[in-house]
């Protein structure tokens, strides 16, 4: 077990001196907020803020909070839903806030260069701009970070045609915890040239070291895009078809699924109009693409697929309005849903096939135990994000039940072929799942990777590793 120095007065003092008086923050408000993500309720506020202005004042601060084992837990928007921002030894949090800037957008290349405090929808409308589209959108794309993003190796709706952030990092500017500053690649669409420092950055959650530059691909913008709001009596019969879809060849840029509960408290949020009739579940699929009448015809293929698989209540977004109200009840429903009583959010990933066998047994689940969950997620990539809410459970029954039931599902995870996160990372909370899907080997490996970049383990210290083993 690593020991860290509580920060003094003349810490203090040195980082002031490294990043600037105005760059520090102590006062009781702000600790409070940067000691709280959007994990549940959990708080464990730093001794400090510091949100410093360049790659050369982080440099600097690692290597003084090396040198004086002073843990550092980088942050980006602090929209995480695993805990990985929570400074949980003290120390310094460490704000990417002010590191905002789009540095460049190369139209010849189809690339960007952005600094890790841009917010991601900030990046797409600057590129869309230029013609230009950058795909990863996770529902939180107004406020999450693209450091947060790269840390996270952050999905969205989108990433079921285009893939998630890890396809669209070509290289990383990062800080190590010595304070040497390097590249971790080049800005090509190839590279075959040694170990790929890049992806291994991608999905760190800051734990290996601070991101301080990120060279992105684009990709150009489509030009259309068809929306359908598909209906079905019967939640299972809703994850069954998704595999049917693709079997076609067709490829959806979205496939989102959705409980009726989870529709119901997104739709009152909102003060929305919306006819409830039998149904339990929706899917929301998108197609895009340049030529409107291929796309219509890929919606056609789609809506005779919905049709002779059980749901028929299917709507066709008309137009903008229409398309934007149904997406709103979608992106939504992470944050209502938290704010429904006491909650545990899992973000469970298994072979698309094998949604239906992971939505069952999460339902008998709630039989048995006797709490309430609500599901939704991006079907397409086989991703549920499975609320379990403690509804009527008592205290006791929910501390006592809760690891059990969470061990169920991410064993059926496993045993469906898939994985405990797919898009939310490990952080504060997984940690303790990690020995579920991952063996000994596996963390001896991860370890030697972590003390080659971290040696005094300063980096976001209780983090992704299961205690004591
Ligand atoms: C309502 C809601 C909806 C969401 N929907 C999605 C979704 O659809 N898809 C999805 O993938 N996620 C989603 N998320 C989760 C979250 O938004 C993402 O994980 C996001 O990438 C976090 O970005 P952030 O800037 O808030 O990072 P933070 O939460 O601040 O940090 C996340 C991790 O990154 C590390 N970190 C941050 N910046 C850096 C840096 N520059 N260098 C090194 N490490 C760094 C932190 O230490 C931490 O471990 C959602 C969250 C909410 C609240």
């Amino acid at each position: 077990m690593v020991k860290y120095s509580p920060l003094t007065t003349e810490h203090i003092t040195k980082i002031k001196e490294i990043v600037h008086y105005e760059n520090v923050f102590q006062d009781a408000e702000t600790l409070l907020h940067y000691g709280h993500d959007y994990t549940e309720d959990l708080n464990f506020p730093p001794q400090i803020v510091v949100k410093p202005i360049n790659k050369e004042q982080i440099a600097a601060l690692l290597k003084y909070c090396n040198e004086n084992k002073i843990p550092v837990t980088p942050r980006g928007a602090g929209t995480g839903l695993s805990g990985g921002s929570l400074p949980i030894y003290g120390g310094i949090a460490l704000s990417l806030e002010k590191m905002n800037r789009i540095v460049a957008i190369d139209k010849d290349n189809l690339q960007a260069t952005v600094e890790p405090g841009v917010i991601n929808e900030n990046l797409r409308i600057a590129v869309e701009a230029e013609g230009l589209f950058y795909p990863p959108d996770p529902a939180s794309k107004g406020s999450c970070f693209m450091g947060g993003n790269v840390a996270h190796r952050s999905g969205g709706p989108k990433c079921v045609k285009y893939g998630t952030t890890k396809d669209y990092i070509l290289n990383l500017e990062i800080v190590l915890p010595s304070g040497a500053i390097i590249w971790t690649g080049a800005d090509t669409l190839k590279n075959s040239t040694g170990y790929n420092l890049t992806q291994l950055m991608i999905g760190s959650e800051g734990t290996l070291a601070i991101v301080t530059k990120i060279v992105l691909r684009l990709i150009p913008k489509p030009q259309h895009d068809l929306l359908l709001w598909a209906a079905f009596e019967n939640a299972e019969q809703a994850c069954a078809v998704v595999p049917k879809i693709f079997h076609q060849g067709l490829v959806p840029s979205a496939l989102e699924f959705m409980e009726r509960k989870a529709v119901e408290l997104s739709v009152a949020k909102h003060k929305m109009s919306f006819d409830f009739g039998m149904e339990q579940a929706y899917l929301l699929i998108e197609v895009d693409g340049n030529d409107i009448t291929q796309l219509h015809k890929e919606i056609e293929s789609i809506y005779n697929i919905l049709e002779s698989n059980g749901c028929n209540n299917i709507l066709l977004a008309e137009d903008a309005t229409t398309k934007e109200k149904l997406w709103k009840i979608r992106r939504s429903i992470g944050e209502v849903v938290k704010s429904h009583g006491i909650y545990k959010e899992e973000d469970t990933v298994v072979k698309r096939a094998n949604l239906p066998q992971l939505y069952n047994k999460v339902k008998s689940l709630e039989q048995l135990f006797g709490f309430e969950s609500i599901c939704y997620g991006h079907a397409g990539d086989g991703n549920l994000h499975v609320n379990i809410l403690q509804g009527t459970m008592t205290d006791a029954a929910w501390k006592n039940d809760l690891p059990k039931v969470i061990t169920t599902i991410f064993e059926t995870c496993k045993a469906l072929g898939g994985t405990i996160s797919g898009e939310h990372g490990i952080g504060l909370v997984q940690k303790q799942y990690m020995p579920l899907v991952m063996s000994k080997i596996h963390f001896q490996l991860m370890r030697g990777i972590k003390n080659t970049f971290d040696p005094n383990g300063i980096l976001n210290p209780g983090k992704i590793f299961p205690e004591n083993y």
